[in-house]
């Protein structure tokens, strides 16, 4: 079966700073597809290369079989797209901006696109009679969502699009995704939000440092199997607890601190849960919580240093500069099941600088 976007060795430097190394993805029809990893590891930039934003520098992609540069706007109708950073300014209100996009796009049926808009809108919560500008950062990127969703294209590219979302809407969109794979739609999502790809995604990449370090089906990604545990007790010897918690398989890190007549632990788990639950049963529990860590430090402890370390560069030291990301003439260690890639790959080269966050690059102006 072709797949839906496949991307062949795809290699992308901004000026002298490689951000990707010779990518190889596949994304399967119907499928849910979710790209993980830290700031700076390369989803930005692998999903603007899909949509003809940004053009490889080496290697190949191909979108629904059509090589996006010469895809144009036939391409671009089969696709709904969520940018990374969506910038809606205009005065115009929601909703004459969606019946814009409905019509600029084509849509031979823009009356049932626009009915659509207006259920996602209420599903979402957003105000199509505002003015777009006016709105706040979530309810933009609401109307970011509506204009990606509302055609029902053959395939979502999204740029963490629950960025700035409320518990409860970034719910109702892990609900319309579920909805579009039942449709037979394609969907590919980025995200540092591991839960948000645990319940949604097939597949997973771990992308880190523009390299695929792990990928496979979202059960046997072993990210979900770290997890920080909290807890106090009510024993007032430390040394009998930490004897206690010592034969616990997969606790790491554990800190033991006294308290007023009870214990505070705090510590790592790897692996299954329960041990450490019948270790702490024969105490008094005042209090526990269980909670996955950031997705840079699961990376990090999976698939080790070279995973998450800072991004290599062509040359060492050299500045991104002038890089320009937009091309002229273009639109605007795993378990089984899990392959994991090239985290003992490591490159020559190497810089000192770590990859900045997106927030670093926009106070620093840089262009995207
Ligand atoms: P985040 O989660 O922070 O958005 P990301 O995984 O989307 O990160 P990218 O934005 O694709 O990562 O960035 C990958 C690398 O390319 C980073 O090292 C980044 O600094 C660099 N980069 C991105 N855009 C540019 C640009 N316009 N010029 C120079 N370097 C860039």
């Amino acid at each position: 079966m072709t797949s839906t976007i496949e991307i062949d060795r795809l290699h992308k430097r901004y000026g002298t700073r490689i951000a990707l190394h010779e990518l190889d993805l596949a994304v399967r029809p119907g499928t849910v597809f979710g790209l993980i990893g830290p700031n700076g590891a390369g989803k930005t930039t692998t999903l603007r290369t899909l949509v003809d934003v940004i053009r490889p520098s080496s290697g190949s992609v191909r979108v629904l079989g059509v090589e996006p540069r010469l895809g144009g706007a036939a391409l671009r109708r089969r696709i709904g797209y969520v940018p990374g950073e969506l910038h809606l300014e205009g005065r115009s209100s929601g909703h004459r901006m969606l019946a814009f996009y409905a019509q600029v796009s084509g849509e031979r049926d823009s009356a049932a696109t626009l009915r659509t808009a207006r259920e996602l809108a209420d599903r979402l919560g957003v105000d199509l009679s505002r003015s777009v500008r006016t709105l706040s950062k979530g309810n933009k990127q609401k109307i970011g969502l509506i204009q990606a969703f509302m055609h029902r294209p053959e395939l979502l590219i999204l740029d963490e699009p629950t960025s700035g979302l409320d518990p409860l809407v970034q719910r109702e969109f892990l609900q319309m995704v579920r909805e579009a794979k039942d449709a037979g739609q394609t969907v590919l999502l980025s995200s540092h939000v591991l839960s948000e790809i645990q319940q949604t995604a097939d597949e997973v990449a771990v992308l880190a440092n523009g390299r695929v370090v792990a990928e496979g089906d979202v059960a046997s990604l072993r990210l979900g199997s770290i997890r920080r545990i909290r807890a106090e007790i009510a024993i007032p010897d430390a040394a009998a607890a930490a004897a206690a918690f010592d034969r616990v398989p997969g606790l790491t890190g554990l800190e033991v601190h006294p308290g007023d007549g009870t214990l505070q632990l705090a510590g790592t788990i790897e692996g299954a849960i329960d041990p450490f639950i019948k270790a702490l049963a024969p105490f008094e529990v005042r209090d526990l919580t269980v909670e996955e860590p950031d997705l840079e430090e699961s990376v990090l402890r999976l698939y080790g240093s070279a995973a998450a370390s800072p991004a290599p560069d062509a040359e060492s030291g050299a500045a991104r500069g002038a890089a320009s990301d937009v091309e002229p003439g273009a639109a605007a260690g795993a378990e089984s099941g899990v392959a994991s890639r090239s985290a003992s790959r490591t490159d020559p080269a190497t810089v000192q600088d770590a990859p900045p966050s997106r927030r670093a690059r926009r106070a620093r102006g840089d262009r995207r």
